[in-house]
């Protein structure tokens, strides 16, 4: 079975066939960096990782690109009231959005490219539209000329006529017209800038995508994707960008999920609903945001409450506790069967996971994949309830549970944990350490302990642990 996904430039779910067989090339839009990420900028993050360990999982070699924004009007304004630069800006909250996304289990980028080291990119770039005539120079500003483009609004399905009627006239007298958008902005004083054919200045918001695609992943890629407010202007003025650049289609595929509300309301800051993805990590931990993100489709709006959460906890615990029982149902089960699973049960197992992949080749609905999870985890128990369980039947349930979660980025697996007579050695390695001055040996026993959610303090009478 193909993958079938929905793309906002048809309106229609089409069958995925990626520009080279085997292969695909993502491109997702990254966060502007000038803040922790609240919750509604982890759903993208969320969906689009299933997504690419979806494809990974039926084979595909995925590379995958996300953009981190690092110069904008944003952070120069974060960076004057904080009075730091906005490179330490930038770096400080990329850790952090790193941070939060780990938290939810996504899997780093392939490559994740930043603007300010991209600008040589992104000049030549404006450069080649100012020759075809694309975009013009305007008092140290660049411009795209947009209705030298007449497929402008093709994704958003807005005819240029009608956007260039809707358009609100904005007193700029330095445009053409009220349509185009900043390619490049001159500096006004104190404000960081580079060196261009145009005078100093930075780069507008929507051509570092544009760049940046074309730098990592070529002139055509397979899937571009973010979060349905990013379709206009942004993706559509990628689209213009990219397509008079290289005279190529810049995308096959664009994937849009819907935004994400709480307790019914829109998130805003003075609504007072304003939530960070860290905060509610640290509330409900990032596995089981990541189980209520997609137990809904991408495309469906979703309520964020703490009741849908607490919905959200049964059935991760439905599914997870399956998988515990059958490792107890382990010890007290037959040997296991040396050819393997008796004919019916091998056509459950293989029926489940048939099941499974036809709904997340489906536009990726993983809400109905976790319903397939719910079914597995059923059968499972019922199996477990037998007096005479064989090994090689629970190691196949265990195995099917287990490597589809995975594929939704849920891990099943109990973390290991560390007894404290194995805390108390390391500790007492890491005092060694430090005293025969191998820093390297000490920090590492640190991050280690770390991982394993052990915290040292220093006392007065020695180091103390707890766990955290
Ligand atoms: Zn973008």
């Amino acid at each position: 079975m193909s993958i079938r996904l929905y793309n906002t430039m048809s309106r229609e779910k089409e069958t995925f066939v990626p520009l080279e067989e085997g292969k695909v090339k993502m491109y997702v839009c990254g966060p502007t960096v000038y803040n922790y990420i609240h919750i509604g900028n982890a759903r993208p993050a969320i969906v689009f990782d299933t997504l690419r360990r979806y494809l990974a999982y039926k084979g595909y070699e995925v590379t995958f690109v996300q953009n981190i924004t690092d110069v904008d009007d944003k952070l120069i304004r974060k960076a004057n009231e904080e009075q730091t630069t906005v490179a330490e800006l930038a770096d400080r909250y990329t850790v952090a959005y790193n941070q939060d996304l780990q938290g939810v289990n996504v899997l780093p980028p392939d490559i994740q490219p930043r603007v300010m080291n991209t600008i040589p990119e992104i000049i030549s770039f404006i450069e080649g539209l100012i020759e075809k005539g694309f975009a013009y120079e305007s008092e140290g500003d660049v411009y795209f000329r947009t209705n030298r483009f007449n497929e402008y609004g093709k994704l958003s399905h807005q005819p240029l006529d009608d956007l260039q009627a809707g358009a609100r006239i904005e007193v700029n007298e330095k445009k053409e017209n009220p349509l185009d958008f900043a390619l490049w902005k001159a500096a006004k004083p104190q404000e960081i800038s580079w060196e261009s054919p145009w005078g100093a200045g930075r780069p507008g918001w929507h051509i570092e995508c544009s760049a940046m695609a074309l730098r990592f992943l070529g002139e055509s890629i397979d899937i571009h994707a973010g979060g349905t407010d990013l379709t206009f202007p942004h993706h559509e003025n990628e689209i213009a960008q990219s397509e008079c650049f290289t005279g190529k289609p810049f995308a096959r595929y664009w994937m849009h999920n819907a935004m994400l509300n709480i307790d019914n309301e829109k998130m805003s800051k003075s609504l007072g609903n304003f939530l960070l993805a860290r905060d509610l990590i640290a509330k409900y931990t990032g596995q089981l945001i990541r189980f209520f993100m997609l137990s809904g489709h991408y495309r469906s709006p979703i309520n964020f409450s703490d009741e849908m959460l607490e919905q959200a906890a049964n059935g991760l615990d439905r599914i997870k506790n399956a998988y515990v029982n059958l490792g107890h149902r382990l010890n007290t089960a037959r040997e296991e069967e040396p050819n393997g699973l008796a004919q019916e049960q091998a056509q459950l197992i293989e029926s489940l996971r048939k099941r499974f992949e036809e709904e997340m080749d489906d536009d990726l609905n993983t809400a109905n994949g976790i319903t397939v999870l719910f079914d597995i985890a059923k059968e499972a128990n019922l199996y477990t309830r037998h007096d005479n369980v064989g090994a090689t039947e629970i190691k196949a349930y265990r195995q099917l549970l287990e490597e589809l979660s995975s594929v939704l980025g849920l891990i099943l697996q109990e973390e290991a944990t560390l007894l404290d007579e194995e805390i108390e050695l390391l500790i007492a390695e890491r005092t060694e350490a430090r005293k025969a001055r191998n820093f390297a040996r000490s920090d590492e026993i640190r991050d280690q302990l770390q991982e394993m959610g052990i915290i040292l303090e220093d006392t007065p009478q020695g180091i103390r642990w707890r766990r955290k």
